[in-house]
């Protein structure tokens, strides 16, 4: 199991997704797998970055870990919350959509992992767990 903590940054994105790709390494994974956790890490972390904290400064854990082959992925802030998890994870839906955002995110990781749970509350934080 690991444990990372770190701050709301844009350039920790590419340290937790290499992680998450390092840790999986010695499942001897497809490059296609590899490249599904990427993806999924990434826009989980970035969210946390771009809605969680928004313009402040946050913490923000990954827990990578494993039971048998099933690599198991915890990505947590403690910012703003989703008020509505339903909503937030239907294809499209944003709430920034002046950025380049496209509300995708949520559906890339549905698409490219096996399971994921999100949980949230308004002012506490979100957490997404995702298995591969
Ligand atoms: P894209 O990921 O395509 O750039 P997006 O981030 O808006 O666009 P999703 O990743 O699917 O799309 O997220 C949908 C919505 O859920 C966001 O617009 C935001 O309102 C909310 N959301 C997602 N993650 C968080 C988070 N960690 N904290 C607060 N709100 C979040
Ligand atoms: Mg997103």
């Amino acid at each position: 199991m690991i444990h990372l903590e770190f701050n709301s940054e844009s350039e920790n994105e590419g340290i937790a997704r290499v992680l998450a790709a390092t840790y999986m390494m010695k499942f001897d994974p497809t490059m296609e797998e590899m490249a599904d956790v990427k993806t999924a890490v990434s826009e989980a972390v970035t969210n946390c970055i771009v809605h969680g904290y928004e313009d402040d400064q946050g913490k923000i854990f990954m827990d990578i870990s494993n039971e048998g082959s099933v690599l198991k992925i915890v990505i947590e802030d403690f910012g703003v919350g989703i008020p509505d998890v339903k909503q937030a994870m239907e294809p499209m839906y944003t709430t920034k959509p002046d950025e380049e955002r496209t509300g995708m995110g949520f559906s890339f990781m549905e698409a490219f992992m096996d399971k994921i749970e999100v949980s949230s509350e308004s002012g506490k934080g979100t957490r997404v767990i995702m298995e591969k």
